[in-house]
């Protein structure tokens, strides 16, 4: 995700999903895979739109060489701002996905400049829940405003 950061004016948005699999002794969630953007993805300075099919492919592929191991654990991608929050359409597209996945949560990755957040969605939750601001621990552009 790191190499992916909106570092300069020209760089656009890029996302994709997020596998993992549930540690049975502690039940942590391991988030172990991602994928990241491929030419059919819709990427512009302000939007990621995952239109690629092999997105799923990529799962799909994990999901049949480690015998069903992995899930589907939510969907990544960044932000041209220091300190993400989700937009309006980032919310309707996770509420979405919320209604049609068949587990029960999904968790939602915003790679800002400075920070990465990390929301919790669920079937029955209106709003997402945040659950974790993650510092880069770097020091990067000193550009405060988001543009989008
Ligand atoms: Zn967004």
């Amino acid at each position: 995700m790191r190499q992916y950061i909106q570092f300069t004016h020209s760089d656009t948005e890029a996302g994709g999903i997020l596998v993992g699999r549930e540690n049975i002794s502690d039940s942590n969630l391991i988030i172990e895979h991602i994928s990241t953007p491929l030419p059919n993805d819709i990427r512009t300075r302000c939007r990621y739109i995952r239109k690629d099919e092999g997105h799923i492919d990529f799962y799909n592929q994990l999901y049949r060489d480690t015998n069903g191991i992995y899930a589907y654990v939510g969907e990544w991608h960044t932000h041209p701002e220091d300190v993400p929050r989700y937009s309006i359409i980032d919310l309707k597209n996770w509420k979405r996905i919320a209604k049609e996945h068949p587990m029960d949560k999904q968790y939602h990755f915003i790679i800002g400049r400075q920070q990465i957040a990390i929301w919790e969605m669920n079937k029955k939750q209106i709003k997402p829940i945040l659950i974790g601001m993650v510092d880069w621990n770097e020091k990067f552009l000193q550009e405060n405003s988001s543009e989008c």
